[in-house]
């Protein structure tokens, strides 16, 4: 039966093809008794069931020999592979069926249960991990038991489809391991627009919507999905009519996006020749590439937690060094600006999660994350000052300093910045040691007091999306109160505008790498503002360059003034359409 869902629309682009569902639901199984002499046949349906999950796995594990193949997935199969033949689950199922009588589906869950909550008496938070892996093991068994095994050979789809991942929700730590596999889109029942799950989707091109709320429990794995990321639509089960109409604007998406390769080479400039910066916000040094492809004129930036997230250890200076110095020289001279660690809130590394400020905090977003967590932990900080420094030798590198609200935490950071220089004198590595110390501008507090970042900076950067979810209260991950989270609220509006005004007053480059930069729809009120230097997802830059090149700033500037005067939401969207 055929039925849409409307959700936001985080990440543009059509994708059709089948829902690979990654969430639990299918651990609420049913329970029933069963009459004596049944059991020995459920007993034989459970063994079966074990043995055809092994087989899948088996399967898989060809797959992970081809090469090209993820080198997680044969770690996954083996791991996976190892839990399905540990006896810990299997025996403890038997029994329950023998002894209670009850259905293997639900044996199966109350083991995992056993199981589970033993894993989470573990200290070692690698083991206490591991739990999702034997919780993914205890699905696959459980498709079987419940008849949905994934008939590959005979699934619907042509090669052409996606695969569509449906989610209650995603960290951005699952999201960043879609670059590695090949997803067609995803749709998630939580989140917010700019929540950096939605980010990831973006700087990966894929379709997605979000805060679907109710998309899980109402789709099976291998339905068939339209996902319209521009319109935050998702459809289940089209008719062909509907999917012929899709396949239709998906092409006409794709020839459109094909025909803005030809403004690569043309010159970033306005109608009335102001030379305007485009620059590409990357989360791992191999997006460095698709930066270069775009033709951005450097990266804006860099957001180093990505390397940090989905591992046990913290990747030491020298890995730091080489992932950095891969982009400085990927970029050939022009300028990378990198974000020391902003983590916290949303973003999670499981290597830090013993140290990061308080995961339990009631507000993370308002906790000890980014720079606040870096201060708290000069050790770690001070590594990854060293390694950005060393790769300052090989290219043009930028420090970009997140979260900063007091003049106390610049003075602080600053001094760390000298004592890494100092240590790699010591230690004999070069450096450049002009290299560049910029800070991010996305608490209100910092763009109302810039007297400090103006005198000791080099540089600002506007991060709106954490400068509009603290200027309005609103979580950017919080889907039910995303109708609120407003980029064109007058408050945010006249914060970004003072901010640009206040740096060019000075002198001092400023840039804006929040979402913003890279939504055509607002990239003449920016240019308007004054701002010449955006940065955004290389999937962005053409769209915005093009908007660039139609535009006449000194004109946009005029009516950019007037737009600020007004305070009623429904004049600043009436006179954004007229820009
Ligand atoms: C921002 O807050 O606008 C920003 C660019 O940083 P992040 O999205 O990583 O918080
Ligand atoms: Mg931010």
């Amino acid at each position: 039966m055929t039925f849409s869902l409307h959700g936001q629309a985080v990440s543009g682009g059509i994708a059709i093809g089948r829902a690979h569902l990654v969430s639990h639901a299918i651990l609420e199984v049913a329970q029933y008794q069963l009459r004596e002499r049944d059991v020995p046949a459920e007993l034989l349906r459970f063994d079966q069931a074990v043995a055809a999950a092994g087989a899948e796995l088996h399967a898989l594990r060809a797959e992970a020999c081809v090469p090209g193949a993820p080198a997680e997935l044969s770690a996954f199969v083996d791991l996976h592979s190892m839990i399905l033949a540990d006896p810990a689950l299997t025996d403890g199922v038997r029994e329950l069926i023998r002894e209670r009588r009850c259905n293997a589906e639900w044996a199966m869950v109350q083991q995992m249960q056993l199981v589970v909550d033993q894993f989470d008496e573990f200290e070692d938070a690698y083991l206490r991990e591991r739990k999702q892996d034997i919780v993914q093991v205890v699905e696959r068994v459980l498709r079987v038991l419940l008849g949905k095994t994934r008939k590959l050979a005979k699934r619907k789809t042509t090669t052409d489809d996606d695969l569509i991942v449906v989610a209650n929700d995603l960290s951005p730590a699952d999201t960043i391991q879609f670059k590695s596999l090949k997803i067609g889109g995803f749709v998630t029942d939580l989140g917010g627009s700019t929540s950096h799950t939605a980010i990831v989707a973006r700087s990966l091109a894929i379709p997605a919507v979000v805060g679907m709320q109710h998309a899980r429990p109402l789709i099976q794995d291998d339905d068939l999905l339209i996902v319209d990321g521009t319109r935050g639509v998702l459809i289940v089960d089209p008719d062909i009519g509907v999917l012929q109409e899709y396949r239709l604007r998906k092409s006409e998406l794709e020839l459109e996006r094909s025909k803005l390769k030809r403004l690569v080479s043309g010159r970033s400039r306005t109608l009335d020749g102001e030379t305007v910066e485009l620059q590409a916000n990357i989360e791992l040094p191999q997006d460095a590439e698709r930066a270069r492809e775009v033709g951005a004129d450097g990266v804006g930036l860099f957001r180093t937690e990505y390397l940090f997230m989905n591992r046990d250890e913290l990747p030491d200076e020298d890995e730091q060094f080489e992932a950095y110095r891969s982009v400085a020289r990927a970029l050939g001279g022009k300028p990378v600006t990198i974000r020391s660690l902003d983590i916290g809130a949303d973003k999670e590394a499981r290597a830090l999660r013993n140290r990061a400020g308080n995961q339990a905090a009631t507000n993370p977003a308002l906790g000890l994350r980014a720079i606040r967590f870096c201060l708290a932990e000069p050790q770690l900080f001070l590594v990854q000052l060293r390694a950005i420094l060393r790769a300052s030798h090989y290219g043009k590198i930028r420090l970009l300093i997140p979260m900063l609200a007091q003049a106390q935490e610049i003075v602080q950071t600053l001094a760390l910045i000298d004592l890494a220089k100092i240590q790699l004198r010591e230690s004999r590595h070069k450096f450049d040691d002009g290299m560049e110390v910029g800070g991010m501008i996305e608490i209100p507090a910092a763009a109302l007091s810039l007297g400090p970042f103006l005198r000791r900076l080099d540089f600002l950067s506007i991060g709106t999306n954490d400068l509009i979810q603290y200027t309005l209260a609103i979580d950017r991950t919080d889907g039910t109160v995303a109708h609120l989270y407003d980029p064109l609220h007058p408050a945010v509006l006249k914060l970004i505008a003072q901010t640009i005004q206040s740096a060019q007053r000075v002198a001092m480059p400023v840039a804006v790498c929040g979402e913003m930069a890279g939504d055509p729809k607002l990239t003449k009120l920016l240019l308007g503002m004054g701002l010449r230097q955006f940065s955004m997802h290389p999937a962005q830059l053409l769209e915005v360059k093009q908007q660039v090149m139609m535009a006449d700033a000194a004109q946009l500037s005029l009516r950019v003034a007037r737009l600020l005067k007004f305070d009623e939401p429904e004049k600043i969207s009436e006179l954004l359409e007229k820009l």
